[in-house]
């Protein structure tokens, strides 16, 4: 939904939109401690996350559009990993998923702005005139600030904008296109 709502995931969830109509009014980020309950998002150049503690055994899966990293979706579902689920920072690791990287993502003046002022200047870029942000240098930036060792965290460094023959892009394909899934279940 491109917002910043994090959704505890258990039992009787299972199954929600996929062998039923989506019950969840607005979700961009899963979180369950449950066993064998696999959570997905779905993403077409926005940003997929998936966390992990298996010590604490809790996973987490977050959809970061530009509109959800400006709200710091990613940081908020690794918060609440931590605060409500006990998981200790040093045990979470990340995986960002493939999603349109700076390259690609050239901005209006307006979200280079915002980009600047809540992620630092190096989430922007300049490509001659133009401005382009990194997304996921500033989802990286939100899970270090909860203390997640920089060594956690994978970046894939994939681009879907540049790669269309293996993956779907809003930007390069518009509304006639399907979706990336990334799943992750505890077993
Ligand atoms: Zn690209």
């Amino acid at each position: 939904m491109h917002e910043d709502n994090v959704i505890d995931v258990t039992e009787a969830d299972a199954g929600n939109g996929i062998l039923y109509e989506n019950k969840f009014k607005s979700a961009d980020a899963l979180i369950t401690n449950i066993r064998h309950l696999p959570i997905a998002v779905f993403s077409a150049d926005c940003v997929p996350v998936l966390l992990l503690d298996a010590k604490a055994g809790v996973i987490a899966a977050a959809h970061s559009g530009w509109r959800g990293t400006v709200r710091g979706i990613v940081g908020k579902t690794a918060g609440r990993m931590i605060q409500k689920y006990g998981c200790d920072p040093e045990n979470i690791i990340a995986a960002i998923g493939p999603s349109i990287q700076e390259d690609c993502f050239e901005v209006g003046d307006d979200v280079a702005e915002i980009f600047m002022r809540k992620f630092g200047a190096e989430t922007v870029v300049k490509y001659g005139e133009r401005r382009h942000v990194s997304m996921q240098r500033a989802i990286v930036g939100q899970l270090t600030e909860l203390g997640i060792p920089h060594g956690n965290i994978d970046d894939c460094g994939i681009c879907t904008a540049c790669n269309t023959d293996i993956f779907y892009s809003h930007r390069k394909m518009g509304n006639e296109r399907g979706n990336q899934g990334a799943f992750i279940e505890l077993i």
